[in-house]
């Protein structure tokens, strides 16, 4: 009889994941051992038994079978997380096409060898009424800084320095004069690096209207009858979805079990963070990508330990080591951000389902504005569906939308950025003191810098896109990073006239600045949000009037809540639907709706101005009709016809290597193949075409798209064009060959 053998990482923490070590499995054993099984193994030259998991389990060893070792046993002390986080890790493997140590590599986090560094926190010195006193002071005197401090210091009598310093925009000299007059002192703790400490536990719970109340009394119900199902509330912004997620919560934490809480990076403010504090006090905890690797493991080890009850964080809170998880709540659902951008390509809402069934919880989504797969799966009936049509808080309305025709702007002689409705409005909003967004919806911004001579844009001449232009002094590749000054002449033709082109923020910072002189602007971008906290504290400052009109990207239209915002204004809505991508028509959808959500979160009346070259567009007309349901019906329409997902599957398959015409022959050769197999299946096969950017870092891409409906089809596919790849080392030597399903 043949022997197996497993693949075993002896300590998952500590050491680098990738070393592993072959093992026979003993006869009586082979049931019983799988993936993610906990064994006990010889190890070393004096042969000390020691624990180890299994990462796999193979017929070929990978070394001499005569050296090979046998597995001493199966430690049966319970399931571990761990255990299962492999086994999840194996599941990422199979199902998106990595390399176990790529999977392992995604769910584990790595001990970093550092020691528990000391944290400093903010303590108050003054009771509740000294408190006041001081803020009030404060407030007189406009020390903003000394105000956020001393309101947020009324709720929590400790405040870690460095939420202060990165969140609350207070700087060293700003907290020296608080300490030397006696309001606060600064300790140092020595903690295990949680992020942030709270002591006290304020939030009051509210009455649910009878839309939440339908959602958590339908859950409550489900959960108590030991039922766990996936769960999608469609609820506009402010319709009261976080209330609710808190109600779910608490049943779930009642019950000794525990929760991740998934919140896009961009939208785990201070402001959100705060209400689960508020709410959950200490057994929450949050990572994000500002945390130390040390601390990130800290947060892990306390969440394993059962320290805590509620992990927050983007993306990779989804691989939390609870041993006891009994929910997953994904917030914004439709988030691009919860698809991993490395390998394996993984999405968020599909490995916590994954997760949620293995481990018997229950998987919660919530949006706005639904991903077209959730949105799918909800009208099939495999999500319950629900609904919150309204605004939550009293007296708060939906804004009045309305869509400007920027090519009759033009037609009528208005060549400014703003049409004269905006600009009308944007008056009237200055003279009534009320604050102001202009958005711009596009990621980061496209100022470059062309030859009005021979008409050259300037390039980087390791990527195939054209350079930025950054404060009127340096060109910079967004792509790679390649800097160079910005040249007096053009370097194809030397003629001077070279100018950039494109709107950016900065530059509708300068015609707003222009056009408003009276007004305070505040500008949000990646330049101005570099620093550590930057996107907070422009929030922040925003938050409390220090500015008057707030320009950015769609890094503004995520997480804070500005009552006193009634005016939105969209410049060009076309850019976002203008990319190549066939999510361009949803991306539009949403960031304009979302971009709508702004305005009149208060009881003043709100406005949004969507200004288009393409006013007839079904993401505009139904953006601004606010009706996600027509929307839906036509993106679906859209992705039906050209066998898109979720209409489809889609499997991208990436060819890139730096030798151009070995990239040419093994992508072809791979296509061939391709199509030779999925003929026979019913796959449809575009390409091998060229990456939208061509060349990144000097590396070439090329992409071949494969569709077919049945997703099991297009695994077995890859599996047989990985296998090809193998067999012919001529052909792939040089060329690197990436996997994304979607
Ligand atoms: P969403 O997450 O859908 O954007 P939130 O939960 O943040 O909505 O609620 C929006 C606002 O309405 C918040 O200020 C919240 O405190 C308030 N709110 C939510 N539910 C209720 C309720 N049942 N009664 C009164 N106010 C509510
Ligand atoms: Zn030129
Ligand atoms: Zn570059």
């Amino acid at each position: 009889m043949s022997e197996t053998y497993a693949r075993i990482i002896i300590d998952i923490s500590h050491e680098k994941v990738d070393r592993t070590f072959d093992y026979r499995i003993p006869q009586h054993l082979r049931q019983e051992i799988t993936v993610g099984t906990r064994v006990l193994i010889p190890f070393g030259k004096g042969n000390t038994m020691r624990k180890g998991y299994v990462v796999g389990i193979t017929a070929k060893a990978s070394y001499d079978p005569d050296k090979i070792k046998e597995i001493g046993g199966i430690v049966t002390d319970g399931v571990s997380a761990e255990s299962r986080l492999i086994t999840l890790a194996w599941w990422l493997k199979e199902q998106y096409g990595s390399t176990m140590n790529q999977a392992l590599k995604t769910v584990l986090p790595i001990k970093q060898k550092v020691k528990p560094k000391e944290k400093k926190i903010i303590r108050s010195l003054l009771n509740r009424e000294q408190l006041s006193n001081a803020l009030k002071e404060a407030e007189k005197k406009s020390y903003k800084a000394r105000v956020r401090l001393f309101f947020a210091l009324l709720d929590n009598p400790v405040i870690p320095y460095e939420i202060a310093v990165n969140q609350m925009n207070l700087s060293a000299s700003a907290i020296k004069p608080l300490i030397e007059k006696g309001d606060i002192c600064l300790e140092s703790e020595e903690i295990y690096r949680n992020p942030i400490q709270i002591e006290s536990q304020e939030e009051k719970r509210l009455r649910l209207n009878p839309g939440q109340q339908i959602i958590v009394d339908s859950f409550n119900r489900d959960y108590s009858e030991g039922k766990r199902d996936t769960y999608l509330i469609h609820g506009i912004t402010g319709s009261g979805k976080t209330e609710v997620y808190m109600e779910l919560i608490q049943r779930v934490i009642e019950d000794d079990r525990q929760v991740i809480v998934l919140i896009p990076e961009i939208a785990l403010t201070y402001q959100t963070v705060m209400r689960f504090y508020g709410r959950f006090g200490n057994r929450v905890s949050i990572i994000n990508s500002r945390l130390s690797a040390g601390e990130r493991f800290d947060q892990f080890e306390r969440a394993k330990n059962g320290d805590i009850d509620i992990m927050i964080g983007p993306r990779s809170a989804l691989f939390t080591p609870f041993s006891r998880l009994g929910l997953i709540l994904i917030d914004e659902e439709h988030e691009g951000a919860y698809k991993s951008e490395t390998v394996p390509r993984y999405h968020a809402r599909e490995v916590a389902g994954k997760r949620a069934q293995m481990e018997g919880a229950s998987l919660v989504l919530g949006s706005a504005t639904p991903s077209l797969e959730a949105y799918t799966k909800a009208l099939r009936g495999e999500y319950q569906l629900f609904r919150l049509t309204e605004r939550a808080k009293k007296d708060s309305s939906l804004a009045e939308v309305s869509v400007v025709d920027l090519r009759q702007e033009l037609k009528d002689g208005n060549k400014s950025i703003f049409s004269r409705k905006l600009q009308m409005l944007m008056e009237e909003r200055l003279r009534k003191k009320e604050q102001i967004m202009l958005f711009i919806n596009r990621r980061g911004y496209a100022n470059f810098v062309s030859c009005r001579s021979c008409g050259e844009a300037i390039r980087c001449p390791h990527c195939d896109v054209t350079l930025t232009l950054h404060n009127n002094s340096r060109l910079v590749c967004h792509y790679c990073g390649h800097t160079i000054p910005m040249p007096s002449k053009c370097p194809s033709c030397s003629s001077p006239y070279i100018a950039n082109f494109g709107v950016g923020t900065q530059k509708i910072e300068q015609m707003t600045k222009k056009m408003f002189p009276q007004a305070r602007i505040l500008r949000m971008d990646l330049d101005t949000t570099k620093g550590k906290g930057g996107h907070e504290a422009i929030l922040s400052a925003f938050a409390e009037h220090e500015g008057d009109i707030l320009i950015g990207t769609q890094m503004i239209v995520k997480g804070h809540d500005f009552p006193d915002v009634t005016l939105v204004g969209v410049l060009a809505a076309d850019l976002s639907l203008n990319t190549p991508d066939y999510r361009s028509g949803e991306r539009t959808f949403q960031l304009l709706t979302q971009a709508a959500g702004r305005a009149g979160r208060d009881a003043k009346a709100g406005d949004v101005i969507i200004q288009t070259y393409s006013p007839d567009h079904y993401s505009i007309v139904t953006a601004a009709s606010q009706d996600y349901e027509a929307f839906y019906r036509q993106e679906m329409a859209f992705r039906r016809l050209m066998k898109y997902p979720p209409a489809s599957g889609l499997l991208t398959i990436q060819f890139s290597s730096r030798n151009e015409s070995v990239l040419t022959e093994t992508a072809a050769a791979a296509g061939a193949f391709a199509t030779a197999i999925g003929e026979p299946e019913q796959v449809q096969l575009i390409g091998p075409v060229e990456a939208s950017v061509y060349k990144i870092n000097d590396i070439y891409r090329k992409i071949l798209y494969l569709k077919q409906e049945n997703y099991d089809i297009l695994i077995k596919i890859r599996d047989q064009i990985d296998g090809f790849s193998e067999n012919h080392p001529e052909l792939f030597e040089q060329v690197l060959i990436q996997y994304d399903f979607s």
